[in-house]
């Protein structure tokens, strides 16, 4: 399994409670998955997906997200698609055209397509091994968020009599638990729960003084990353949008005043990293699944600890430190008990009034923030002290001790996070499904300049090793030679075997390609690669002691004797110097090619 999650997904290791799911759902087990948002719930069906015979469906309620989350299995290679309403009858009679030949490992599906009578025959006719309730907590009324629609999901045992199920949420709540046990008839699944810490988020109360000057210093501390600024009105957030772009940042406002048109353009500028900063009401959130959000400020009092709660946990779903801060004022209750006096229901009224007054207590708090945020939730076997709020941490910066905090080079980091930008753009899709920061980051740490050092890098599977590795490759080549900067060992990885996997798979298919008589063109069309990336594997491939003809491949000898005395001058079998000495009459291609016969014939 390890050397699959390295293979596919690029990681290392599994995240807490993961590689249990995935070893039940194998043993044919249904479950329940309780993880907090970034606890990594997908990949729990995601992995057994890839080895389940048939197709896993997925529900999920978000038809926003499906997009993203199918691009993402892409970027890996991995076979996925969806079906909702943003697709027309010949899009979606191409998708099930694909499915039904089992070329889709996983397909997402709205909940409310279940109900058309269509949909049900299609899916009879299908062999589906899994069926994973994404949101699960939808399926319950006694939940923040539940869709009717969910209640179509029962008629899925029928349909498909032979999957098994595993549900998934986020929501902490007891009774929302048992009703989802209930309604999705899951008599025999185990229960998973992780607690709903989030290791990686440090929590800050600061008075509510000078709200702009304050924020402008907490976002200049992250440069071009992204951020939340939570806003009580819509003027407000508006006019916070208006002040921090002429504070030299990129903000735009989301609110449900907006027309739709313009807020999925704010969204989608912000999920593109078009924008840094969203100044947003709470209808901002729901549907965003960016994560890469490093802050997430409240400048107004907010209207209760869940809401809080889930506010702040869009920030660091990647894992790596992120900071929750709330711009505290007790003042801030008046704007509240404005919109509670015109509610009628009294008991109503009271509800609304302790919420506040919880919110109040945690601004007000002099003991651990964490402590009280998961307290509230039933979680109570904490740490006295957290090391990571304001309270337990004072004065100095807030930092999250328990995180994978690395050393890295700032500017190559923003060199790759820009040509990370571009390449999503030209794709269409966002900057993340290319390659999460922490991988960015790693490869600004050690500096991978071969296809093995790359494949040991965070996030680097297979499909993404052949994708963008030999471009990331190039843009640290061309960073770290005029500074003489080496790769840094060891690599950061924990699993050597899993990362030859991931190479040699790659570089077999394009041996095999290589060795049936096809040319290094040939071989690059076939796989859908650049012919750099070709000699590059071959180059692998022969350093790793495979054989293969290599007289095939073609310098004329005069020119490579020119290669090969730029390479003995420049003292290595670096391309950038040796290209350098060469001019530009050498293109890199024949450089690199000259390199691999020089390597084959010593
Ligand atoms: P959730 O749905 O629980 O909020 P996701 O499935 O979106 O969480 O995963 C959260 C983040 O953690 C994603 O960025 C994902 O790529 C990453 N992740 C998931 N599993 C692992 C793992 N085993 N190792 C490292 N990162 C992981
Ligand atoms: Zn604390």
């Amino acid at each position: 399994m390890l050397d699959k999650l390295k293979k596919y997904f690029g990681y290392d290791g599994f995240l807490p409670l993961q590689e249990e799911v995935i070893d039940h759902i194998m043993r044919g087990q249904e479950a329940l998955v309780l993880m907090p948002t970034g606890g990594g719930k997908s990949l729990c069906y995601q992995l057994p997906a890839l080895e389940l015979p048939g197709v896993t469906l997925v529900i999920s309620p978000l038809i926003a997200l499906m997009k993203d989350q199918v691009d993402g299995l892409s970027a890996n290679g991995i076979k996925a698609a969806y079906i909702n309403s943003s697709l027309d009858y010949s899009e979606i009679a191409m998708v099930e055209s694909q499915v039904a030949r089992g070329e889709i490992k996983l397909l997402y599906l709205a909940p409310e397509r279940l109900a058309l009578p269509r949909v049900q025959s299609f899916l009879r006719t299908l062999e589906v091994s899994l069926l994973a309730i994404d949101e699960a907590h939808c399926i319950s009324e006694w939940g923040h968020d539940f869709r009717p629609e969910y209640r179509n999901l029962h008629v899925l045992r029928a349909i498909c009599p032979k999957a098994k199920i595993i549900a998934l949420t986020a929501t902490a709540n007891q009774r929302v638990e048992q009703d989802i046990l209930r309604q999705l008839n899951l008599n025999r699944a185990r229960v998973f729960k992780s607690g709903f810490d989030r290791p990686n988020l440090s929590y800050e109360v600061l008075p509510k003084k000078q709200v702009l000057q304050n924020l402008v210093k907490e976002l200049e501390k992250i440069p071009k990353q992204s951020a939340i600024v939570y806003c009580l009105s819509r003027k407000r957030a508006e006019k916070m949008a208006l002040d921090l772009n002429k504070n030299g940042f990129k903000a735009a406002c989301y609110h449900a005043g907006m027309t739709g048109v313009q807020r999925s353009r704010a969204q989608e500028a912000f999920i593109r990293d078009r924008v840094d900063v969203i100044t947003a009401t709470i209808a901002f959130g729901m549907g965003i699944d960016k994560p890469d959000v490093r802050l997430v400020a409240h400048v107004d009092l907010p209207k209760s600890v869940e809401g809080y709660y889930q506010e702040t946990g869009r920030a660091g779903r990647d894992g790596l430190p992120s900071r929750c801060l709330l711009f505290f004022s007790k003042g801030d209750v008046f704007k509240h008990e404005y919109f509670i006096c015109q509610i009628q229901d009294m008991d109503e009224r009271d509800r609304l009034r302790r919420q506040v007054n919880d919110v109040i207590k945690y601004g007000e708090l002099k003991t651990c923030r964490r402590r009280y945020l998961l307290g509230y939730f039933g979680e109570t076997s904490l740490r006295e002290n957290c090391g990571a709020c304001d309270i337990c941490c004072p004065k100095a910066e807030v930092k999250t001790p328990e995180v994978q905090s690395l050393v890295y080079d700032k500017a190559l980091f923003e060199i790759l996070r820009d040509a990370r930008r571009r390449l999503a753009e030209d794709q269409g899709v966002p900057p993340y499904v290319i390659f999460a920061d922490k991988s960015l980051q790693q490869m600004a740490a050690y500096y991978p300049q071969t296809v093995s050092s790359m494949a040991g890098i965070f996030g680097v599977g297979r499909e993404k090793l052949e994708r963008y590795g030999q471009i990331f490759i190039d843009i640290i080549k061309e960073y770290c030679v005029p500074l003489n900067l080496p790769e840094k060992t060891p690599r950061p990885v924990t699993s050597d075997r899993a990362v030859k996997t991931a190479v040699t798979s790659t570089v077999l298919a394009t041996l095999d390609l290589f060795k049936s008589n096809k040319s290094l063109k040939q071989t690059a069309d076939l796989r859908g690669l650049k012919t750099a990336q070709i000699i590059t594997h071959l180059e692998t491939a022969l350093e790793g002691g495979e054989k293969f003809d290599w007289s095939g491949l073609y310098v004329p000898e005069q020119r490579l004797a020119n290669i090969a005395e730029a390479f003995k001058n420049s003292g290595g079998f670096l391309l950038a110097p040796a290209r350098a000495l060469l001019g530009e009459e050498y293109d890199y291609d024949e450089i690199r090619l000259a390199r691999l016969i020089i390597k084959a014939r010593s």
